[in-house]
């Protein structure tokens, strides 16, 4: 793409960076075809090539006008045009830069409080819970809330859950060891909404680590991992979260040798490995950041390269593998959770038009529920199809996406692999225990009818 930036514009580092990015589009509009919105509504300034011009008029007349706000912000950051583009455009870092100068200088005083709200609020668990709250006793006034005109409001009382939130904090221990001498030492992420809306997902990663002679390191000064503040262009405390980070595992590194750093959660798996990115122009840093990023994986990844132990039941169980946009596009980790739920005795079942995104993405479905709303349904039509007895992803935040919609249970992959390897039955799937049979049980019944 040919820009048009001033000798004296490109001396700002910022546009710098953005014009180094935007030169790599030759405008082929292959990205097109497999953008969410740009599938939805057919708008080319909804699309991957639409935003990249926008980007440019931007950065180019360094004035914020409210279209470019609009569609700027109705893009997911799916980052399923970085699959698809052909020459290898930075769309990721680039809208990045975008996201930080509109919300330094482009937002409506109404805007800026919603979005220090969520920064402030989700990345905190006590603040978290304290909300969910809230959220409980708001539930009922719901539709009076949407009438008001306060969207965000009423879609956050549409996924808040229908019981009350935990409120005792749980006993956190810093370090677990296997029962056998450790084969590796992992650091796990234990993230900020994960915890307190499914703190079971992070229980099972830690069952299952522990079974296949992993010690986990929870160093107890971590944070969040920065990502919902990096996708509302909040920079510093994107940055600040990013750094808490990394002293808390260079102190886990100082006890020992770390195999990996690990994340359940793969919105905060693609934030871990941009560390180094993130951090590069932050001298007491950069280094520590990179070497982070270089440690980090999804827990599926790692588990794949250890090598899942046996199942101990057998299955008939059809699970739909929702591969979340942050594990898919982001980390391009696609086949090792669905080889894993294979080897673990389940039916994948790939959902088609995978790589389009159900609308969660951070804070979109908060910020954009008519579109996230409009994906999620797409995406459900999709997956009921199939006729599966569950959903399967390895993102927290498609969770409750999708259960609002769907009947069928929804979990987490490294519960279904605790399940199959001999964790409890996650208790969304209570129903299903009679497809699942030991293994010991059904070698029994064989041997008896060999010996009749
Ligand atoms: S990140 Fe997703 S929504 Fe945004 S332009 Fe790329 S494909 Fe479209
Ligand atoms: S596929 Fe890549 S090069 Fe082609 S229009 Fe999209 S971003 Fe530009």
């Amino acid at each position: 793409m040919h820009t048009n930036f001033s000798h004296e514009q490109l001396q700002d580092p910022t546009i710098a960076r953005a014009d180094a990015m935007l030169r790599r589009c030759v405008h082929c509009g292959f990205c097109t075809a497999t953008c969410p919105t740009y599938v939805l509504l057919g708008d080319e300034r909804d699309s991957p090539r639409g935003r990249i011009y926008l980007i440019k008029e931007m950065f180019e007349q360094g004035a914020i006008t409210p279209p470019i706000t609009y569609h700027i912000d109705r893009c997911l950051s799916c980052l399923s045009c970085m699959t698809t583009c052909p020459s290898g455009v930075d769309y990721m870092h680039l809208v990045d830069l975008a996201r930080v100068r509109i919300e330094h200088k482009g937002r409506s005083p109404g805007e800026r409080t919603t979005r220090w709200l969520l920064a402030k609020v989700l990345p905190n668990p006590r603040r978290f819970r304290v909300a969910l709250l809230f959220g409980w006793l708001a539930r009922p006034f719901r539709g009076l809330i949407a009438k008001l005109g306060m969207k965000t409001g009423a879609a956050a009382l549409a996924l808040t859950p229908k019981g009350l939130p935990h409120f005792k904090l749980r006993e956190r221990k810093t370090v677990i060891r296997p029962v056998q001498p450790p084969v590796k030492r992992v650091a796990l992420l234990l993230g900020c909404v994960q915890e307190v809306l499914a703190p079971s997902i992070t229980r099972a990663a830690i069952r299952l680590l522990r079974r296949h002679g992993v010690e986990v390191v929870m160093p107890s000064d971590e944070a969040c991992c920065g990502a919902l503040q990096h996708h509302l262009g909040r920079e510093d405390e994107a940055h600040k979260a990013a750094r808490r980070n990394v002293d808390a595992w260079s102190g886990a590194l100082r006890e020992g040798k770390l195999d990996a750093i690990l994340t359940t959660a793969s919105g905060c798996g693609t934030m871990v490995k941009d560390y180094g990115h993130l951090l590069a122009r932050d001298r007491g840093y950069a280094e520590r950041a990179t070497d982070m990023s270089r440690l980090a994986k999804d827990i599926c990844e790692f588990v794949y390269e250890l090598g899942l132990l046996p199942p101990l039941a057998w299955t008939s169980l059809r699970v739909a593998y929702h591969s979340a946009c942050s594990l898919e596009h982001g980390q391009q980790v696609g086949n090792e959770p669905r080889a894993l739920l294979s080897q673990a005795g389940f039916t994948v079942l790939e959902v088609p038009e995978g790589h389009i995104c159900c609308g969660s993405a951070g804070t979109y479905n908060l910020l954009q529920p008519e579109l996230a709303g409009q994906l999620r349904d797409r995406k459900l039509h999709n997956i009921a199809n199939m006729t599966p007895d569950l959903i399967a992803t390895g993102h927290l935040g498609c969770i409750p996406q999708l259960q609002r919609g769907s009947g069928l249970p929804v979990v987490h992959t490294v519960e279904l692999l605790d399940w199959a390897t001999g964790g409890p039955c996650p208790q969304q799937l209570e129903k299903l225990k009679s497809k699942v049979h030991p293994i010991e049980s059904l070698l029994h019944l064989a041997k008896n009818a060999e010996l009749r």
